[in-house]
């Protein structure tokens, strides 16, 4: 089969490798579409050492069941499907309580550490446990459904947020993840959606998707804004989405007493963190990691337009073209959310 191989780091190649073979509990999947994720651009050089090379990344992924394993009952040939990035053992501690994302064991598609080496989605198949794979409904195309693991993460994170009616809510970084943060935010019950980025362009498409107002951080001071927003409060949640001490202080610092700041951002590896104003004002801090079980959820809401995932597709492009697409994501050209490609 066709693939795009991480040869070495910083070098993507398409080779020509072995179809992999399901296991009795496996499907064995013809990729149609598959993201480009901001933690595969990441692993790309090396930087956060969960793409040793070599390895063929992608784990946002959806396609068609090519064969099913001997002992799956569920799925067969032909089944429209997509999957979930993380493979859990369904034994442990973790497993048991419905905590996946926490299993003990837990591994990645499309990731290598020195633990584990999964291959991925950027190749004409992958086999994947039936455990971790959900049916698509027949109106969502497949570059529409590569979306589906990058929205149960916000989803997630917006599960474990505390979110009344009509609450006050602060989205910092209006990203990928960010902009889908925000949509599942207001599904989630949220009178006012607030949106923080360095990006006018972002916040434009924050607002055409629902953001109530935007600021931009470069020349705003936001804390004071959503203050002046909320009779001098502060908003109910913040839900940050960067992964530095200047927007986790910036969501801290827009919370109210008793608010809570849920955590998805996840590039710096330590921050600087004001505790005395976290404990003296209460700040509930959560962090939230990938989706444990919010697939369906997405499949659905995706489905009926409640989370709109064309509007952040930048480019669909075969994946012969893969290693430029990295490149130019690598790079940061400005204006690029996600890509999608197609084996
Ligand atoms: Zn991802
Ligand atoms: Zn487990």
């Amino acid at each position: 089969m066709k693939a795009l191989l991480l040869s070495a780091y910083k070098q993507l190649d398409i080779v020509d490798l072995p179809t992999p073979k399901p296991a009795e509990d496996e499907l064995l999947i013809r990729i149609r579409a598959c993201g480009i994720c901001g933690s595969d651009v990441h692993g790309y050089d090396g930087s956060t050492g969960r793409r040793l090379p070599p390895i063929i990344m992608g784990h946002e992924a959806a396609g068609i069941i090519e064969s099913v394993g001997s002992a799956v009952r569920n799925f067969r040939a032909g089944d429209r499907v997509t999957f979930d990035s993380t493979v859990y053992c369904g034994k442990c501690f973790y497993c048991l309580r419905g905590q996946i994302n926490l299993c003990d064991s837990r591994e990645v598609i499309g990731v290598s550490t020195p633990a584990f080496r999964r291959m991925g989605a950027f190749a004409e198949f992958v086999a994947v446990p039936a455990r971790i794979a959900y049916p698509l409904p027949d109106n969502m195309p497949y570059p529409h459904a590569a979306l589906i693991e990058a929205a149960s993460v916000a989803v997630h994170a917006v599960s474990l947020t505390p979110i009344a009616p009509d609450d006050t809510v602060v989205v910092v970084g209006a990203g990928m993840i960010g902009l889908l943060v925000l949509q599942a935010a207001r599904q989630a019950g949220a009178g006012r959606v607030f949106a923080v980025d360095l990006d006018d362009t972002r916040l434009e498409l924050a607002r055409s998707l629902g953001a109530t107002g935007t600021f931009n951080s470069r020349n705003t001071d936001v804390a004071a804004q959503i203050l002046a927003q909320t009779m001098g409060r502060g908003a109910d949640a913040a839900l940050e989405c960067a992964g530095s001490t200047i927007p986790v202080k910036l969501a801290l610092d827009s919370v109210r007493k008793g608010g809570t700041v849920t955590l998805i951002g996840n590039v710096a590896p330590t921050i600087e963190l004001s505790l005395q104003s976290t404990v003296t004002r209460q700040i509930r801090l959560q962090g939230s990691c990938a989706s444990s079980g919010e697939y369906p959820v997405c499949i659905s809401m995706i489905s009926r337009g409640a989370i709109q995932v064309e509007p952040l597709i930048s480019a669909v492009a075969p994946v012969e073209d893969g290693a430029s697409w990295f490149h130019r994501l690598y790079e940061r050209e400005p204006g690029l959310l996600k890509v999608v490609l197609e084996p």
